[in-house]
Protein backbone atom coordinates (compact mmCIF):
# COMPACT_ATOMS: atom_id res chain seq x y z
CA UNK A 1 0.00 0.00 0.00
CA UNK A 2 1.11 3.65 -0.95
CA UNK A 3 -0.35 6.93 -0.01
CA UNK A 4 0.09 10.55 -0.13
CA UNK A 5 0.55 12.64 3.27
CA UNK A 6 0.50 16.32 3.35
CA UNK A 7 1.42 18.17 6.84
CA UNK A 8 0.42 22.54 7.22
CA UNK A 9 -0.71 22.70 10.56
CA UNK A 10 1.76 24.89 11.81
CA UNK A 11 5.05 26.23 10.53
CA UNK A 12 6.25 23.10 8.29
CA UNK A 13 5.07 22.54 5.05
CA UNK A 14 5.44 18.96 3.85
CA UNK A 15 4.40 16.39 1.60
CA UNK A 16 5.73 12.63 1.73
CA UNK A 17 4.97 9.32 -0.15
CA UNK A 18 4.99 6.55 2.34
CA UNK A 19 4.82 2.51 1.32
CA UNK A 20 3.36 -0.32 3.68
CA UNK A 21 4.17 -4.12 2.71
CA UNK A 22 2.01 -6.77 3.46
CA UNK A 23 4.30 -7.70 7.11
CA UNK A 24 3.22 -3.94 8.24
CA UNK A 25 6.96 -2.68 7.40
CA UNK A 26 6.97 0.99 6.13
CA UNK A 27 8.96 2.68 3.42
CA UNK A 28 9.54 6.25 3.74
CA UNK A 29 9.76 6.95 -0.39
CA UNK A 30 9.87 10.44 -0.19
CA UNK A 31 9.60 12.94 2.37
CA UNK A 32 9.79 16.71 1.35
CA UNK A 33 9.51 19.57 4.72
CA UNK A 34 9.81 23.35 3.36
CA UNK A 35 10.47 25.04 7.21
CA UNK A 36 9.02 28.86 7.15
CA UNK A 37 11.44 29.63 10.45
CA UNK A 38 12.89 32.53 8.14
CA UNK A 39 9.65 33.87 7.51
CA UNK A 40 8.60 34.06 11.09
CA UNK A 41 11.75 34.53 13.10
CA UNK A 42 11.87 37.96 12.42
CA UNK A 43 8.65 38.16 14.52
CA UNK A 44 10.08 35.57 17.32
CA UNK A 45 6.99 33.28 16.84
CA UNK A 46 5.18 31.92 14.18
CA UNK A 47 2.50 34.08 12.42
CA UNK A 48 -0.75 32.71 11.39
CA UNK A 49 -1.84 34.62 8.67
CA UNK A 50 1.86 34.63 6.98
CA UNK A 51 2.16 30.27 7.55
CA UNK A 52 -1.26 29.90 6.01
CA UNK A 53 -0.04 32.33 2.63
CA UNK A 54 3.37 30.42 3.08
CA UNK A 55 1.58 27.04 2.62
CA UNK A 56 -0.63 28.29 -0.18
CA UNK A 57 2.30 29.06 -1.86
CA UNK A 58 4.60 26.19 -1.49
CA UNK A 59 2.22 22.84 -0.93
CA UNK A 60 1.53 22.14 -4.75
CA UNK A 61 5.50 22.33 -5.35
CA UNK A 62 6.12 20.02 -2.66
CA UNK A 63 3.91 17.60 -3.63
CA UNK A 64 5.12 17.23 -7.09
CA UNK A 65 8.46 17.04 -5.41
CA UNK A 66 7.67 13.92 -3.28
CA UNK A 67 5.70 12.73 -6.83
CA UNK A 68 8.88 13.25 -8.40
CA UNK A 69 11.96 11.85 -5.82
CA UNK A 70 9.40 8.46 -5.96
CA UNK A 71 9.22 8.23 -9.40
CA UNK A 72 5.20 7.86 -8.64
CA UNK A 73 2.20 9.52 -9.90
CA UNK A 74 -0.74 10.18 -8.27
CA UNK A 75 -2.77 7.12 -9.65
CA UNK A 76 0.17 5.03 -7.95
CA UNK A 77 -0.91 5.82 -4.39
CA UNK A 78 -3.75 3.99 -2.82
CA UNK A 79 -5.43 6.87 -0.71
CA UNK A 80 -4.64 10.98 0.39
CA UNK A 81 -3.58 11.74 4.05
CA UNK A 82 -3.95 15.01 4.85
CA UNK A 83 -3.62 16.65 8.95
CA UNK A 84 -6.76 18.22 9.78
CA UNK A 85 -5.97 18.90 13.32
CA UNK A 86 -5.22 20.30 15.70
CA UNK A 87 -3.33 23.27 14.93
CA UNK A 88 -3.27 26.85 12.82
CA UNK A 89 -6.85 26.78 10.94
CA UNK A 90 -5.77 28.39 8.14
CA UNK A 91 -2.70 26.01 7.22
CA UNK A 92 -5.29 23.40 8.30
CA UNK A 93 -7.82 24.42 5.42
CA UNK A 94 -5.15 24.75 2.82
CA UNK A 95 -3.34 21.41 3.15
CA UNK A 96 -7.17 19.45 4.12
CA UNK A 97 -8.29 21.31 0.59
CA UNK A 98 -6.05 20.05 -1.20
CA UNK A 99 -6.01 16.55 -0.29
CA UNK A 100 -10.02 16.72 -0.66
CA UNK A 101 -9.38 18.13 -4.09
CA UNK A 102 -6.58 14.95 -5.56
CA UNK A 103 -8.78 12.56 -3.66
CA UNK A 104 -11.73 13.67 -5.78
CA UNK A 105 -10.10 14.01 -8.72
CA UNK A 106 -8.08 10.78 -8.54
CA UNK A 107 -11.17 9.11 -6.77
CA UNK A 108 -8.98 7.69 -3.83
CA UNK A 109 -9.87 7.65 -0.22
CA UNK A 110 -9.29 10.43 1.68
CA UNK A 111 -7.76 10.53 5.19
CA UNK A 112 -8.19 12.94 7.77
CA UNK A 113 -5.54 12.74 10.33
CA UNK A 114 -4.66 14.08 13.67
CA UNK A 115 -1.45 15.85 13.60
CA UNK A 116 -0.54 14.13 17.39
CA UNK A 117 -1.50 10.82 15.93
CA UNK A 118 0.94 11.28 13.73
CA UNK A 119 3.54 11.65 16.34
CA UNK A 120 2.05 8.87 18.33
CA UNK A 121 2.47 6.18 15.47
CA UNK A 122 5.72 7.49 14.17
CA UNK A 123 8.19 4.70 16.67
CA UNK A 124 6.16 2.13 13.95
CA UNK A 125 7.01 3.27 11.08
CA UNK A 126 10.64 3.63 12.24
CA UNK A 127 11.37 0.64 14.90
CA UNK A 128 8.07 -1.21 13.88
CA UNK A 129 7.14 -0.67 17.70
CA UNK A 130 4.33 -3.17 18.61
CA UNK A 131 1.68 -1.74 21.10
CA UNK A 132 1.37 -0.88 23.83
CA UNK A 133 3.97 1.80 24.23
CA UNK A 134 4.60 5.46 26.25
CA UNK A 135 5.13 8.67 24.23
CA UNK A 136 6.52 11.85 25.10
CA UNK A 137 5.81 14.51 23.21
CA UNK A 138 7.62 18.17 23.74
CA UNK A 139 7.10 20.85 21.12
CA UNK A 140 6.77 24.20 20.62
CA UNK A 141 2.82 23.29 20.98
CA UNK A 142 2.58 20.33 22.72
CA UNK A 143 3.77 18.54 26.25
CA UNK A 144 1.90 15.31 26.53
CA UNK A 145 2.43 11.58 27.73
CA UNK A 146 0.68 9.24 25.92
CA UNK A 147 -0.40 5.68 26.38
CA UNK A 148 -0.49 4.18 22.43
CA UNK A 149 -2.73 1.27 22.99
CA UNK A 150 -3.50 0.88 19.35
CA UNK A 151 -4.21 3.11 16.32
CA UNK A 152 -6.89 5.31 17.48
CA UNK A 153 -6.97 3.95 21.08
CA UNK A 154 -4.97 6.57 22.97
CA UNK A 155 -4.95 7.31 26.76
CA UNK A 156 -3.29 11.17 27.97
CA UNK A 157 -1.83 10.62 31.07
CA UNK A 158 -0.65 14.02 31.56
CA UNK A 159 -0.56 17.32 29.72
CA UNK A 160 0.76 20.69 30.39
CA UNK A 161 -1.59 23.03 32.21
CA UNK A 162 -0.56 26.11 31.33
CA UNK A 163 3.03 26.27 28.73
CA UNK A 164 4.10 23.87 26.57
CA UNK A 165 8.04 23.04 26.85
CA UNK A 166 9.26 24.27 23.68
CA UNK A 167 7.25 27.30 24.44
CA UNK A 168 8.64 27.80 27.59
CA UNK A 169 12.39 27.50 25.86
CA UNK A 170 11.21 29.67 23.40
CA UNK A 171 10.08 32.40 25.87
CA UNK A 172 13.10 32.18 28.25
CA UNK A 173 15.31 33.04 24.91
CA UNK A 174 13.22 35.91 24.13
CA UNK A 175 13.43 37.34 27.54
CA UNK A 176 17.44 36.81 27.61
CA UNK A 177 17.75 38.56 23.73
CA UNK A 178 18.57 34.70 22.51
CA UNK A 179 17.40 34.26 18.86
CA UNK A 180 14.03 32.32 17.58
CA UNK A 181 13.73 29.57 18.12
CA UNK A 182 14.69 29.25 21.24
CA UNK A 183 15.26 25.75 22.11
CA UNK A 184 19.04 25.71 20.68
CA UNK A 185 19.94 28.88 21.82
CA UNK A 186 19.04 28.39 25.13
CA UNK A 187 20.73 24.83 25.01
CA UNK A 188 24.09 26.31 23.35
CA UNK A 189 23.98 29.29 26.05
CA UNK A 190 23.38 26.63 28.54
CA UNK A 191 27.03 24.79 27.61
CA UNK A 192 28.69 27.41 29.67
CA UNK A 193 26.90 28.27 32.67
CA UNK A 194 26.79 27.40 36.04
CA UNK A 195 23.27 25.20 36.90
CA UNK A 196 23.48 25.38 40.09
CA UNK A 197 24.06 29.78 40.17
CA UNK A 198 19.70 29.84 40.00
CA UNK A 199 17.59 27.59 42.12
CA UNK A 200 14.36 28.08 39.81
CA UNK A 201 11.42 25.92 40.86
CA UNK A 202 10.63 22.99 39.39
CA UNK A 203 6.99 22.81 38.56
CA UNK A 204 4.32 19.36 39.90
CA UNK A 205 7.49 17.81 41.10
CA UNK A 206 5.93 15.39 43.51
CA UNK A 207 2.32 15.57 42.89
CA UNK A 208 0.67 12.63 41.91
CA UNK A 209 -0.83 13.64 38.80
CA UNK A 210 1.31 13.55 35.66
CA UNK A 211 0.78 17.02 34.37
CA UNK A 212 2.79 19.45 33.60
CA UNK A 213 3.66 23.18 33.97
CA UNK A 214 6.24 25.47 32.75
CA UNK A 215 4.81 28.90 33.05
CA UNK A 216 6.00 29.30 36.62
CA UNK A 217 9.52 28.99 35.67
CA UNK A 218 9.23 31.00 32.84
CA UNK A 219 8.46 33.72 35.47
CA UNK A 220 10.88 32.94 37.78
CA UNK A 221 13.53 32.83 34.96
CA UNK A 222 12.50 36.54 34.47
CA UNK A 223 12.46 37.47 37.86
CA UNK A 224 15.98 36.65 38.08
CA UNK A 225 16.77 38.33 34.54
CA UNK A 226 16.17 41.78 36.05
CA UNK A 227 17.18 41.48 39.55
CA UNK A 228 20.33 41.46 38.26
CA UNK A 229 20.10 43.55 35.24
CA UNK A 230 21.77 44.36 32.92
CA UNK A 231 22.67 40.81 32.03
CA UNK A 232 26.33 40.00 30.82
CA UNK A 233 27.17 36.80 28.72
CA UNK A 234 28.00 34.85 31.68
CA UNK A 235 24.32 35.76 33.79
CA UNK A 236 22.60 34.62 30.25
CA UNK A 237 24.41 31.23 30.30
CA UNK A 238 24.16 30.96 34.15
CA UNK A 239 20.39 31.38 33.54
CA UNK A 240 20.20 29.15 30.64
CA UNK A 241 21.81 26.20 32.30
CA UNK A 242 19.89 26.61 35.40
CA UNK A 243 16.72 26.83 33.55
CA UNK A 244 17.62 23.18 31.86
CA UNK A 245 18.58 21.96 34.84
CA UNK A 246 15.28 22.33 36.50
CA UNK A 247 13.48 21.27 33.24
CA UNK A 248 15.84 17.84 33.62
CA UNK A 249 14.90 17.46 37.43
CA UNK A 250 10.88 18.17 36.55
CA UNK A 251 11.14 15.64 33.13
CA UNK A 252 12.81 13.15 35.75
CA UNK A 253 10.23 13.00 38.43
CA UNK A 254 7.28 13.57 35.58
CA UNK A 255 8.11 10.73 33.53
CA UNK A 256 9.33 8.31 36.42
CA UNK A 257 5.65 8.64 38.07
CA UNK A 258 4.68 7.84 34.15
CA UNK A 259 6.88 4.70 33.62
CA UNK A 260 5.59 3.52 37.00
CA UNK A 261 2.17 3.60 36.47
CA UNK A 262 2.97 1.80 33.14
CA UNK A 263 4.79 -1.30 34.93
CA UNK A 264 1.34 -0.99 37.61
CA UNK A 265 -0.84 -1.00 34.60
CA UNK A 266 0.44 -3.83 32.45
CA UNK A 267 2.95 -5.86 34.54
CA UNK A 268 4.88 -8.60 33.15
CA UNK A 269 2.43 -8.65 30.13
CA UNK A 270 4.05 -6.47 28.37
CA UNK A 271 7.69 -8.35 27.13
CA UNK A 272 9.46 -4.67 26.52
CA UNK A 273 7.99 -1.35 27.86
CA UNK A 274 9.29 1.23 26.01
CA UNK A 275 9.17 5.00 26.22
CA UNK A 276 9.15 7.07 22.63
CA UNK A 277 9.87 10.31 22.64
CA UNK A 278 8.90 12.90 19.62
CA UNK A 279 8.45 17.00 19.04
CA UNK A 280 11.26 19.55 18.89
CA UNK A 281 12.34 19.29 22.04
CA UNK A 282 13.72 15.68 22.06
CA UNK A 283 16.82 17.36 19.76
CA UNK A 284 17.92 19.15 23.65
CA UNK A 285 20.96 16.88 24.75
CA UNK A 286 20.31 17.07 28.23
CA UNK A 287 16.69 16.15 28.23
CA UNK A 288 17.44 13.34 26.38
CA UNK A 289 20.35 12.32 28.69
CA UNK A 290 17.95 12.42 31.49
CA UNK A 291 15.11 10.39 29.55
CA UNK A 292 17.54 8.14 28.64
CA UNK A 293 18.90 7.95 32.54
CA UNK A 294 15.06 7.78 33.81
CA UNK A 295 14.56 4.78 30.72
CA UNK A 296 17.74 2.83 31.99
CA UNK A 297 16.45 2.84 35.51
CA UNK A 298 13.46 1.65 35.09
CA UNK A 299 13.76 -1.39 32.90
CA UNK A 300 12.35 0.83 29.81
CA UNK A 301 13.40 0.83 25.96
CA UNK A 302 13.99 4.23 24.97
CA UNK A 303 13.26 5.52 21.27
CA UNK A 304 14.23 8.82 20.16
CA UNK A 305 13.59 8.24 16.19
CA UNK A 306 15.41 10.42 13.84
CA UNK A 307 15.43 13.94 14.63
CA UNK A 308 13.33 14.55 11.04
CA UNK A 309 10.96 12.10 12.13
CA UNK A 310 10.34 13.94 15.70
CA UNK A 311 9.77 17.53 14.22
CA UNK A 312 6.93 18.31 12.07
CA UNK A 313 6.70 16.16 8.87
CA UNK A 314 4.26 14.43 6.10
CA UNK A 315 5.76 11.42 6.34
CA UNK A 316 4.53 10.34 9.74
CA UNK A 317 0.91 12.07 8.51
CA UNK A 318 1.49 9.27 5.42
CA UNK A 319 2.06 6.67 7.84
CA UNK A 320 -0.77 6.91 10.00
CA UNK A 321 -3.02 7.13 7.08
CA UNK A 322 -1.26 4.01 6.03
CA UNK A 323 -2.36 1.95 9.51
CA UNK A 324 -5.97 3.32 8.92
CA UNK A 325 -5.73 2.05 5.66
CA UNK A 326 -3.98 -1.76 6.54
CA UNK A 327 -6.69 -1.72 9.27
CA UNK A 328 -9.91 -1.23 6.76
CA UNK A 329 -10.80 1.86 8.56
CA UNK A 330 -13.43 3.90 7.11
CA UNK A 331 -12.17 7.24 5.36
CA UNK A 332 -13.26 10.50 5.57
CA UNK A 333 -15.81 12.27 3.57
CA UNK A 334 -15.06 14.72 1.91
CA UNK A 335 -16.71 17.12 3.85
CA UNK A 336 -14.80 16.41 6.85
CA UNK A 337 -14.20 19.87 8.32
CA UNK A 338 -10.37 21.08 10.19
CA UNK A 339 -10.63 21.42 13.59
CA UNK A 340 -8.11 24.09 15.57
CA UNK A 341 -8.53 21.94 18.90
CA UNK A 342 -8.58 18.07 18.81
CA UNK A 343 -7.53 15.97 21.45
CA UNK A 344 -6.10 12.72 20.70
CA UNK A 345 -7.99 10.54 23.06
CA UNK A 346 -11.23 11.54 21.46
CA UNK A 347 -10.15 9.25 18.55
CA UNK A 348 -10.80 6.33 20.64
CA UNK A 349 -14.35 7.48 21.49
CA UNK A 350 -15.00 7.97 18.01
CA UNK A 351 -13.46 4.57 16.79
CA UNK A 352 -15.27 2.58 19.31
CA UNK A 353 -18.76 4.24 19.46
CA UNK A 354 -20.07 7.34 18.80
CA UNK A 355 -19.62 6.13 14.82
CA UNK A 356 -18.50 9.87 13.84
P1 LIG B 1 3.70 21.34 17.12
O1 LIG B 1 3.73 21.65 18.57
O2 LIG B 1 2.43 21.74 16.45
O3 LIG B 1 4.06 19.94 16.81
P2 LIG B 1 6.08 23.04 16.65
O4 LIG B 1 6.49 23.55 15.34
O5 LIG B 1 5.91 23.99 17.73
O6 LIG B 1 4.77 22.23 16.37
P3 LIG B 1 8.41 21.33 16.64
O7 LIG B 1 8.75 21.84 15.30
O8 LIG B 1 8.32 19.87 16.87
O9 LIG B 1 7.08 21.95 17.19
O10 LIG B 1 9.46 21.89 17.70
C1 LIG B 1 9.78 23.24 17.84
C2 LIG B 1 10.07 23.52 19.30
O11 LIG B 1 11.19 22.73 19.74
C3 LIG B 1 10.42 24.96 19.57
O12 LIG B 1 9.70 25.41 20.69
C4 LIG B 1 11.92 24.93 19.85
O13 LIG B 1 12.37 25.95 20.71
C5 LIG B 1 12.07 23.56 20.47
N1 LIG B 1 13.45 23.07 20.34
C6 LIG B 1 14.14 22.85 19.21
N2 LIG B 1 15.42 22.49 19.47
C7 LIG B 1 15.53 22.46 20.83
C8 LIG B 1 16.59 22.18 21.74
N3 LIG B 1 17.82 21.85 21.31
N4 LIG B 1 16.34 22.27 23.07
C9 LIG B 1 15.10 22.60 23.51
N5 LIG B 1 14.07 22.91 22.71
C10 LIG B 1 14.27 22.83 21.39
MG1 LIG C 1 7.59 23.45 13.79
FE1 LIG D 1 4.08 18.49 15.69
Amino acid sequence: LRILGLETSCDETAASIVERDENGEGRILADVVLSQLDEHSVYGGVVPEIAARAHVEALDGLIVEALHRSSMRLSDVDAIAATSGPGLIGGLLVGLMTGKAIAMATEKPLYAINHLEGHALTARLTHGLAFPYLLLLVSGGHTQLILVKGVGDYERWGTTIDDALGEAFDKTAKLLGLPYPGGPAVERAARTGNAERFAFPRPMVGEARLDFSFSGLKTAVRQAAEAIAPVSEQDIADICASFQNAVSRTMKDRISRGLARFHERFGKSVEKPTLVVAGGVAANAEIRSTLETICAANRFAFIAPPMALCTDNAAMIAWAGLERLALGLPADGLDVAPRSRWPLDENAATLLGSGK
